[in-house]
C-alpha cells in the first residue's frame, strides 16, 4: 500500500491538537501548518511549538511520523479584519449575530494556503478542527462550507483535495473523550497543560481543564466540556 499523508491545520489549541493526534494515529506521515495573522496574543504561536515538542517526546510512536511544521505569516488578514482576536476590543455580539471574535474568511484562507502547500508537498488530505456543534455559529466552520471549498480547491488546482474535520459533529466533552481514547491520561494531561484556548491569552490561572481566564467564551466552552466529560466518565460502568 502506498504511504498515506496528511496536513493538519494546527494552532496549538485543544481541538487542533486532538486532530493532530488522530492524524498521527491514522496516517503514515503528518505535517503541520500554522498561521500568524496578527492575533492579539503570541501565546497561541508559542504553545503550538511546545505542544509539537511534547507530542514528539512523550509519544515516540507518533513522533516518528511527524514531519515538518510550516508556520506561515499572514498579517494581511489581521489588518483587514476588525475583530476582538486581532484588536484590543471587548468580546461581544456584533450586528451580524456573530460574536466579534469571528475573523471573516479565516478558514477559507487557511485551507486555501494549506492546499497550495499540500500541492507542493504531495499531500492531498487536509485536516482541521472545525466544529458545527457547540461553536458560535461561525459560517466558515460549517461542513457545507468546507466541503464546497474542497471542491473549489480540487477544481482550481486540478488535484483532488479532501478536507477532513474529525470534530465536526462532536461537542467539547466528546473532544476530551476522543483525546483519552487516542492517547490515554497522558494525552489528556498534555492537552490540559500545554494547549491554549483562552481568547484573552491568560496563562496565569490554572484550572483542571488547563490555563485561561475562566470567563471568556472559549474558556467557558472548554470548562463546560471538561465538566460534562468528567460526569460522563463517573457514570460509565467500570
Ligand atoms: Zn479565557
Amino acid at each position: 500500500m502506498p504511504a498515506t499523508s496528511a496536513l493538519v491545520l494546527f494552532s496549538g489549541g485543544q481541538d487542533s491538537t486532538v486532530c493532530l493526534a488522530q492524524a498521527l494515529e491514522t496516517f503514515d506521515s503528518v505535517e503541520t501548518i500554522g498561521f500568524a495573522y496578527g492575533q492579539r496574543h503570541d501565546i497561541e504561536l508559542e504553545t503550538r511549538l511546545d505542544v509539537l515538542a511534547r507530542l514528539k517526546a512523550e509519544f515516540p510512536r507518533w513522533g516518528s511520523k511527524l514531519g515538518p511544521d510550516h508556520p506561515l505569516e499572514m498579517p494581511t488578514l489581521g489588518r483587514i479584519s476588525e475583530t476582538s482576536l486581532t484588536r484590543s476590543v471587548a468580546i461581544e455580539m456584533a450586528d451580524s449575530g456573530l460574536p466579534n471574535t469571528f475573523v471573516p474568511g479565516r478558514n477559507l484562507l487557511f485551507f486555501t494556503y494549506a492546499a497550495a502547500l499540500g500541492y507542493r508537498r504531495g499531500i492531498t488530505t487536509l485536516i482541521g478542527g472545525m466544529c458545527e456543534t457547540d461553536y458560535s455559529g461561525y459560517p466558515d466552520c460549517r461542513n457545507d462550507t468546507l466541503q464546497t471549498l474542497a471542491q473549489a480547491l480540487s477544481l482550481g488546482m486540478d488535484q483532488h483535495f479532501e478536507i477532513v474535520t474529525p470534530l465536526m459533529y462532536i461537542d467539547k466533552a466528546g473532544t476530551w473523550a476522543l483525546a483519552e481514547k487516542l492517547g490515554g491520561d497522558k494525552l489528556v494531561a498534555l492537552i490540559a497543560e500545554a494547549t491554549h484556548t483562552c481568547y484573552l491569552g491568560d496563562r496565569t490561572h490554572r484550572h483542571d481543564w488547563g490555563w485561561g481566564c475562566g470567563a471568556c467564551p472559549a474558556c467557558e466552552l472548554r470548562a463546560k466540556g471538561w465538566e460534562q466529560w468528567q460526569q460522563a466518565r463517573k457514570s460509565e460502568p467500570n
